[in-house]
């Protein structure tokens, strides 16, 4: 389970099993780069696997999941969403209700954010074979109209080495910003699944941020996004690190929670920060357009605790936090995922 759960052990099994029998590919963001999505002859393209269980769950389902995340996936690297495509691998003798309200739920999604399915495939296996239904959604983009303006805002202050959003673009200095809570849609989806009784006030955060992200772009001087995803804000910051060859510091008690998030992770002995979000983004933008950016964030629904957590710095070659008390500790990438099967 580890080998999928997105986060160390993930990434070595992919590195070994999966991509070394893959031949290298000339584009301008290639397979071998990890981003959230590749770039090829100027089209942004990405997939997902979806194997939530519950297919249904306090916030969202299968199906608000699946676009959102493909959306998301197309959007954090600076591409604007034009087209879902769609696989529905469905076990016999499922229930039809539970086909209809999926495909209401991705439909109301896809119309949501403006994301039309525009080709799919539907298979059924054997009764056991998988476990009720799994949900494939690819995505192609073109690059976003406000995406030049931003980099060109972006190199005001600084040179910009990439064409795209991508996590190697992460320089020292730069700010860093969370769109809001943290952990709310593994730690619902935990509690609901597990019943721990927390499902009453939480719910998941599952949303396409498409719209967000334009808004965002309009303003300029984002110079890399990431949709903190499996592995939570933790993977991420620390895949930034890695791959920008730049340390971190961010504050602890700037970092947005949800208290019922908190209070459930702290009983559950796990920590919100290495937990999967849906409808997040983490920014990194030059210094002095982050109150700019961090205004835009928050004046759009989605994004209303959005906050400031911190900057890259080259003081450090890791994830510091600086804890309330005054001390600094180190931020690691999970190695496994405490919460599987949550997207
Ligand atoms: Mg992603």
């Amino acid at each position: 389970m580890n080998h999928g759960a997105g986060g160390e052990s993930m990434q070595d099994f992919l590195s070994k099993h999966i991509f070394s029998h893959l031949p290298a590919m000339e584009s301008d963001v290639p397979l071998s780069s990890f981003d959230d999505s590749a770039v090829v002859d100027g089209i942004v393209f990405t997939t997902d696997g979806h194997t939530v269980k519950p297919l249904f769950f306090p916030g969202g389902d299968i199906g608000s999941l699946s676009v959102a995340g493909t959306v998301n996936d197309i959007s954090v690297i600076g591409g604007q969403p034009l087209a879902l495509s769609l696989s529905m691998i469905i076990e016999e003798g499922l229930d039809i209700d539970i086909v209809d309200r999926v495909m209401q739920s991705i439909g109301r999604t896809s119309q949501d954010c403006g994301v039309p399915v525009a080709t799919g495939d539907t298979k059924v296996m054997e009764a056991g074979a998988i476990d009720q239904m799994v949900v494939v959604t690819s995505a192609v983009g073109r690059r976003s109209p406000y995406l030049d303006h931003n980099i060109a805002v972006a190199k005001d202050y600084r040179p910009v080495d990439s064409q795209w959003m991508t996590d190697d673009n992460v320089r020292e200095g730069d700010a860093i910003i969370v769109s809001g809570t943290m952990g709310d849609h593994g730690v619902a989806l935990l509690s609901f699944r597990e019943g721990y009784g927390f499902e009453s006030t939480l719910q998941s955060d599952v949303a396409p941020l498409n719209g967000l992200i334009e808004s965002v772009l309009k303003v300029g001087g984002v110079t890399a996004m990431k949709d903190p995803t499996r592995g939570g804000l933790a993977n991420t910051l620390n895949e930034w690190c890695h791959k920008s060859s730049v340390g971190m510091e961010v504050v602890d008690a700037d970092i947005p929670r949800n208290d019922t998030v908190v209070n459930a992770c702290d009983l559950l002995g796990i920590d919100p920060l290495s937990i999967g979000n849906e409808g997040k983004v983490v920014i990194a933008c030059v210094p002095d357009m982050a109150e700019a950016v961090l205004k835009a964030v928050r004046s759009h629904p989605r994004g209303a605790n959005a906050a400031m957590i911190g900057y890259a710095t080259k003081k450090y070659d890791r994830v510091v936090v600086r804890t309330e008390m005054g001390g600094r500790r180190i931020m690691e990438a999970p190695v496994g995922d405490p919460v599987p099967r949550i997207c």
